[in-house]
C-alpha cells in the first residue's frame, strides 16, 4: 500500500519534492492508527510532517489505511541518498508528434552544462554533433558513471538540433523506452511500423544502452535499426555506464559497432567542476528564492565534501535552500552541516581497520605485524589498544569484527581496550593529543 500512496504523493507535490522528501522514507509499522516511518534525519522527518503530513494521511486514508497521526523517528537510514541518486523517471513518451521519442528536460542544455577538465572532451564531441553539418562520428559514444552528464548532454544535443536545423526529425530515448516500443510493436504485430518508423529519423539518440544487454531479441532489432541508419549516414548518439567492451552480455558484434565512432568518457568530477556546478546551481537558485544568503565557504565545504555524484550534489542544494527559505534564516556552514548531516555521512571517506593499523604503527614506529601479532609488551600493546579504539570510533564493525582483525583476539579484548583508552583520553593529555591527531589523518 506504501508504494501506492508514494505513487499519488508524487502526482501530487511533484517529482522534486517526492525524490526530495517522500522518498527517503521508511515505513516502518501500523498501529492504533499512528503510522510509523525511519527518517534519516529529524530534520527530514519535521519538515516532511509540517510539510507533506496532512497529505500523507489523506492519501493513506484514501487507500484504506486507518490512521490519524504520523511518527517519524531517525533509522539511520542512507535513504535519502539512494533516493537523490536514483534516476529520475523518464518522461512519458512524445503523443503529440508521431515521434517515438521522449519529451526533453528543459533545464538540460549546453548553457547550463558547466564543463572542466574531466568533461571537456564529451561536452567538445557533443557540441560537435550539435551543429548537425556532416556526420563525422558514428556513433559517438559516451560514457561514465551515474550522474555526471550523460542524460543532460543528450538532452542538450537534442535541444541544439531542435533550434539550428528544425526539420530534421531528432529522437532522444532511453533504451528502455526502445525496448518498450520494440515489445509492443510485437504485441500488436505492427512491426513494419516500428522499423519505418526508427529508420526515418535524422538523428537517433539512445540513452543507457546497457539496459538492452541480455535482453536477446531488443538486440538483436537495436542493431539492424544502427545499421539502416549508419548505411543511410543518419547520426546515432549512445550512452551507457561503461564502455562498450565492458558491458556484459552484449553481443560482440554490436559492442564493435558501438566501438566504430568516437567512445569518449565523462570522468569523474574534481573539486573546481563540483564548485563551478554549485556556483550555477545558486545562480538558478536565486531567481527561485530571491534574497536569500549563503554564507562565504559553504559551497566550497559542500563541493569538497560531497564527491560521489552531481545528483547528489544538487539534492543537497535543493534541500538546503529549501529548508533556508521555511525558516528564513541565511545559510550558514551550521545549517549546512545540520541540514545535510545524513548526506555528509554517507559521502565520508570510509576508513578500514587495515588502514587504521597501518598508521598507527607509522605513527608509533612500529612493525605493523605486531598489531596483530602476540607480543604484549607496553610499547607494542597500548598503540594496539589506540588503534582497537580508533577502529571503534572511525568504522561501523563490531567489538568482534574488530577482534577477529587484529590476530583473532576476543571481542572482550576489543572492548577493555576501548574502555582504557577512553579513560587515558581524559587523563593522559599526550594520549589524547595522539588520537585527536590519528583520527584527523585518518579522516581526510
Ligand atoms: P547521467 O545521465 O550521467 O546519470 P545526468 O545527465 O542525469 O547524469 O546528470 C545528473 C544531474 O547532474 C542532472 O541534474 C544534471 O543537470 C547535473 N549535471 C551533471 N553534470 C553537470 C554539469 N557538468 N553541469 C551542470 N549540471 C550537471
Ligand atoms: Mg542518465
Amino acid at each position: 500500500t506504501w508504494g501506492r500512496v508514494c505513487r499519488d504523493l508524487e502526482k501530487t507535490i511533484g517529482k522534486n519534492n517526492y525524490v526530495t522528501w517522500i522518498a527517503p522514507l521508511e515505513f516502518h509499522a501500523l498501529e492504533n492508527g499512528v503510522a510509523r516511518f525511519g527518517v534519516p534525519t529529524n530534520f527530514v522527518g519535521e519538515w516532511v510532517k509540517r510539510n507533506f503530513g496532512d497529505r500523507i494521511v489523506e492519501h493513506l486514508v484514501r487507500n484504506g489505511v486507518v490512521v490519524d497521526r504520523l511518527e517519524f523517528a531517525v533509522s539511520g537510514a542512507k535513504a535519502s541518498v539512494a533516493a537523490a541518486t536514483r534516476p529520475a523517471p523518464q518522461p512519458e513518451a512524445r503523443s503529440d508528434v508521431d515521434l517515438p521519442g521522449a519529451t526533453l528536460d528543459a533545464r538540460f542544455t549546453f548553457e547550463t552544462f558547466v564543463t572542466g577538465k574531466p568533461n571537456e572532451l564529451a561536452h567538445a564531441a557533443a557540441r560537435r554533433v550539435a551543429e548537425g553539418g556532416a556526420v563525422t562520428f558514428n556513433p559517438l559514444f559516451l560514457y561514465g558513471g551515474v550522474g555526471l552528464g550523460k542524460t543532460h548532454l543528450m538532452h542538450a544535443i537534442a535541444w541544439e538540433l531542435r533550434e539550428r536545423v528544425p526539420e530534421a526529425k531528432v529522437v532522444y530515448l532511453s533504451a528502455e523506452q526502445f525496448m518498450y516500443r520494440f515489445v509492443q510493436a510485437l504485441r500488436e504485430r505492427d512491426m513494419m511500423g516500428f522499423k519505418s518508423l526508427f529508420r526515418s529519423v535524422d538523428v537517433l539518440m539512445v540513452d543507457d544502452v546497457q539496459f538492452i544487454a541480455g535482453k536477446d531479441s531488443t538486440q538483436e532489432e537495436f542493431f539492424h535499426t544502427f545499421n539502416a541508419l549508419v548505411d543511410q549516414g543518419k547520426q546515432i548518439v549512445i550512452s551507457a555506464d561503461r564502455a562498450p567492451g565492458e558491458i556484459k552480455d552484449l553481443e560482440d558484434r554490436i559492442k564493435s559497432r558501438l566501438q566504430c565512432g568516437l567512445v569518449v568518457d565523462l570522468h569523474p568530477t574534481d573539486y573546481e567542476l563540483r564548485l563551478g556546478i554549485l556556483q550555477q546551481k545558486v545562480d538558478m537558485y536565486r531567481q527561485q528564492y530571491p534574497g536569500l544568503v549563503i554564507s562565504d565557504g559553504v559551497l566550497e565545504f559542500l563541493a569538497h565534501r560531497i564527491t560521489t555524484n552531481v545528483r547528489v550534489l544538487e539534492g543537497a542544494l535543493t534541500r538546503l535552500f529549501a529548508f533556508a527559505s521555511l525558516v528564513g534564516k541565511e545559510i550558514t556552514l551550521d545549517l549546512a552541516q545540520d541540514c545535510l548531516a545524513d548526506i555528509l555521512r554517507a559521502s565520508e571517506r570510509k576508513v578500514t581497520v587495515e588502514e587504521i593499523q597501518r598508521k598507527v604503527s607509522e605513527h608509533f614506529n612500529m612493525r605493523l605485524a605486531d598489531m596483530v601479532g602476540p607480543k604484549r609488551h607496553r610499547t607494542i600493546a597500548r598503540p594496539r589498544q589506540i588503534a582497537m579504539w580508533l577502529a571503534k570510533q572511525l568504522t561501523q564493525r563490531s567489538l568482534p569484527e574488530i577482534g577477529r582483525r587484529f590476530g583473532g583476539r576476543d571481542h572482550t579484548t576489543v572492548m577493555h581496550a576501548v574502555k582504557r583508552i577512553e579513560e587515558l583520553r581524559a587523563t593522559d593529555s599526550q594520549i589524547a593529543e595522539d588520537l585527536e591527531m590519528l583520527r584527523r589523518t585518518l579522516e581526510g
